[in-house]
């Protein structure tokens, strides 16, 4: 409708309380939480920017769904929606359900990987990577180098670079590689989109190399947001015409769909091929449920097929991205460095040059993190070093060149006054920089470190 502002296409219709506290009881819980914000109980917490993931708020259509739920064992007709819903909006004639994106991996990465296979991708993610080393591969990041970059503001940071996928082929072979994943609005790299013109060149180069192209379509339709306003061609296409677009070129794909979609919990495994569905089907069974519910109940894939349907409506995508932009907009006023362009699910802080006194083995996103949330009582999320976990050979911490905190806005939940809350707290806490200090390990999990970890400061003289 309008594209003047990006003003919520939507009015409240019922309101969560919030609790306030003070900085003394916010000091007592981030000690009691090992300095991992992931450890806090969110009845402490003001504004929870912690993730995006199974936090959006459901629109009242979607609630009507869940009455229509059919707990059928089998056969239920909400299985039939959802499968429908994605064969219309995504292409994909196959679905699988699971429980939520990680199931949908762990299916897929079992049926495709052998020992000793490569798979390249534009950037990790934690549970993908996993999934695929557990599987017995390994995880190659083939993303242009700008993404690696805060600086940069390369339009389409998510974009894959073929010269490294080549490069792979020379040192390792085709025939160990059985699949690229591609995600869209990379994740890790700051919620950053590709473009349909590398896409295109990744499907013909996984043509020539006889490999599968995944796509980990988690926010397929930021990206195609991105795509509609950057790239040239699709400035009057619909959200929903460049999803299609973007889900066509690809064979495979992981979905959790408590991103885009809108669900508390849910995702999928969808595909074209019918000797892939026979195979993910025989492994649902074992690892989810039967393959017309996988992990979830029949409300919540009626739910999930209507959060698809309004995922990909352009007034929605538009207001989404539309608020982490403005919040990305108020701390680029106010000097806090962040990546940029500004993500399309999140904005990112550049903890290295906020905190440039702590060095990256004491973990400066992770002190950032916690220090805002003691500022004023919001949530974030370490991605860096900790995220990054240590090096499956010597052992070591990976030190990635992104070391960030992730303010993750969570769909059609806050309000312009919460982001200008958001912004003003990060404006004290940079304003006190120096006072924050770096943390250490008290306990390392071994897998997926940052969930779990606790951590205490570095006493200020090893601090020098
Ligand atoms: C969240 C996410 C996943 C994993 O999905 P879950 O539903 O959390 O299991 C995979 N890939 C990306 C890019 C994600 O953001």
């Amino acid at each position: 409708m309008s594209t003047r502002t990006w003003a919520e296409p939507y009015k409240i219709k019922a309101v969560e309380l919030i609790k306030m506290t003070t900085p003394e009881q916010r000091e007592t819980a981030i000690r009691e939480a090992g300095y991992n914000t992931f450890l806090l109980r969110s009845e402490d917490v003001y504004i929870d920017l912690l993730t995006d993931s199974g936090v959006g708020a459901m629109s009242d259509r979607q609630w009507a769904g869940l009455m229509a739920g059919d707990e059928a064992y089998a056969g239920s007709r909400n299985f039939y929606h959802l499968q429908s819903t994605v064969e219309r909006y995504y292409s994909y004639k196959y679905t699988v359900p699971t429980h939520q994106g990680r199931g949908a991996e762990h299916i897929l990465s079992k049926i495709l990987i052998s020992d000793g296979d490569f798979i390249p991708g534009n950037m990790y993610f934690t549970t993908t990577r996993l999934h695929q080393e557990l599987a017995g591969g390994t995880f190659v990041d083939v993303i242009i180098n700008e993404a690696h970059d805060p600086l940069s503001e390369h339009p389409f940071k998510g974009n894959v670079d073929i010269e490294k996928l080549d490069a792979l082929v020379a040192e390792v072979g085709a025939d160990r590689i059985p699949y690229i994943c591609v995600a869209t609005c990379v994740n890790m790299a700051g919620g950053q989109p590709l473009s349909l013109a590398n896409l295109r060149e990744v499907r013909a180069w996984c043509d020539r190399n006889d490999a599968l192209l995944v796509h980990d379509m988690t926010r397929v339709a930021e990206n195609a947001h991105f795509i509609q306003k950057r790239e040239e061609g699709y400035r009057d296409k619909l959200i929903q015409d460049i999803v299609y677009e973007i889900c066509s070129l690809t064979d495979v794909a992981t979905m959790s769909a408590k991103k885009d979609a809108m669900v508390n919990i849910g995702g999928f495994l969808a595909m074209n091929d019918a000797a892939l569905y026979e195979k993910a089907c025989g492994l649902v069974v074992v690892y989810e449920g039967l393959h017309t519910y996988g992990g979830m109940a029949g409300r919540d894939m009626e739910a999930l097929a209507i959060g698809i349907t309004e995922s990909v409506d352009d007034d929605h995508i538009h207001a989404r991205v539309g608020q982490v932009e403005y919040l990305g907009e108020q701390l680029e006023k106010a000097g806090i460095p962040i990546v940029k362009p500004i993500g399309g699910h999140a904005v990112f802080l550049d903890a290295r040059r906020i905190l440039p006194h702590i060095p990256q083995e004491q973990f400066p996103a992770q002190a950032l993190a916690a220090a805002l949330y003691v500022e004023s009582g919001i949530r974030s999320m370490e991605r860096g070093v900790v995220s990054a976990g240590r090096d499956k050979v010597s052992g070591e911490n990976i030190l990635p060149r992104l070391e960030l905190v992730r303010l993750t806005i969570p769909r059609r939940v806050y309000t312009q006054a919460h982001m200008d809350v958001t912004a003003d707290s990060v404006i004290r806490v940079m304003e006190n920089a120096e006072l924050i200090r770096g943390l250490r390990f008290v306990y390392e999990p071994e897998v997926l470190r940052f969930f779990q970890a606790t951590f205490e400061p570095v006493p200020r003289a090893s601090n020098g």
